[in-house]
């Protein structure tokens, strides 16, 4: 089947995959193991490639892996995509680095002198397990006092809430903020209320927070529309193009962006080839045909963990795929603890 990548309408530059903590959430599997980084060369590169597809790009953001583990670069790329004249919205961070207000002030002062006019401070019951809460009030105040309210924003502001109202002051183990708040009532508010992605560290680490269900359950449809959808992509440090939804997968390479958006073929790129034309189903009966793949007895929590869990399965057996990368991605997945939850 023919099928044509679409120019992003939002785009996130994942300057490295390499980040202070290793949330439970991660739908990349960010964590301090990582090593690499885009380097000024890669960025001026990538942020070209961009530049030439703006067409129907008005948000582009700067994430990892946290970024603010290299402030100088994070400068270096906010300072670069506005000089390009691409539309930058904000540097997302965990504020991790925000242990006082004088370097907290210094690093958001670097950022404005860059240009950057908004900043993003993630904060959840995940963050909260590496972070203590008193950085993300540090990181608040200060960078409120350097881009002014409208500068900054807070993912999310309801989570910040509640772990004060908590009595957080440091860091909050995950399963004590299950007991806290209960384990269902948890279970719903991040897959409603934070837009959980099943994908990465998330699809394994929280697997036994969600009801499984066969495989079959997730037959009979396509995953064109995510691989297609231009909202939210990424390009890492590396060039690899991946969707919102599907980390893991990579469409192309965002160094030669012009050949990424033509309408082709896909039979170079079996498995998203699979995915493209019979959706997890597909792909399911291709990994139990070609490479004995089994099916996991205890089921999958959405389609995403179907395909997560049979990727991993091929990345094991020596499966070399282009598009199953980063490789770092499948080795990270192998060190995640499962989590025991009794349900309320
Ligand atoms: S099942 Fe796989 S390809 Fe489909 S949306 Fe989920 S991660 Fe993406």
């Amino acid at each position: 089947m023919t099928f044509q990548v679409p120019p992003p309408s939002s785009c996130g530059l994942l300057l490295s995959y390499q980040c202070s903590s290793r949330c439970r959430h991660c739908m990349y599997a960010c964590s301090p193991a990582w090593q690499t980084w885009a380097s000024e060369a890669d960025i001026d590169n990538l942020l070209g490639q961009l530049c030439v597809h703006t067409q129907y790009l008005d948000h582009l953001f700067i994430s990892g892996g946290e970024p603010m583990l290299k402030p100088e670069l994070t400068a270096y790329t906010v300072a670069r995509a506005l000089d390009l004249g691409l539309p930058l919205d904000y540097v997302e961070t965990n504020a991790f680095w925000c242990w006082d207000e004088e370097k907290a002030i210094s690093g958001f002062e670097l950022l404005r002198s860059a240009g950057l006019e908004r900043v993003s401070i993630s904060i959840s019951p995940f963050h909260a397990e590496f972070i203590p809460l008193i950085n993300t009030e540090i990181a608040m105040d200060t960078a409120q006092q350097v881009f002014g309210a409208d500068g900054v924003m807070l993912h999310s502001a309801d989570y910040f809430k509640e772990l004060h109202s908590m009595d957080v002051d440091d860091t909050i183990e995950f399963e004590h903020y299950l007991e806290k708040k209960g384990v269902d009532q948890a279970a719903i508010s991040f897959a409603g209320n934070y837009d959980l992605i099943p994908n990465g560290r998330a699809s394994v680490a929280l697997a036994n927070l969600y009801q499984r269900r066969p495989a079959s359950s997730y037959f009979g449809e396509s995953c064109i529309k995510e691989l297609g959808n231009p909202h939210h992509v990424n390009i890492d440090h590396q060039g690899n193009y991946i969707t919102r939804m599907c980390t893991g997968i990579v469409l192309g390479s965002a160094l030669n962006l012009s050949e990424l958006f033509k309408k082709k073929d896909w039979s170079d790129r079996p498995l998203i080839q699979h995915l493209l034309t019979g959706g997890v189903e597909a792909l399911y009966k291709w990994a139990i045909s070609s490479f004995n793949y089994t099916e996991d007895i205890m089921g999958y929590t959405s389609k995403c963990h179907l395909c997560l869990d049979i990727r991993r399965h091929l990345v094991h057996t020596g499966v070399d795929l282009v598009e199953l990368n980063p490789k770092s991605f499948y080795d990270e997945l192998e060190h995640v603890d499962f989590l025991n939850v009794d349900f309320d």
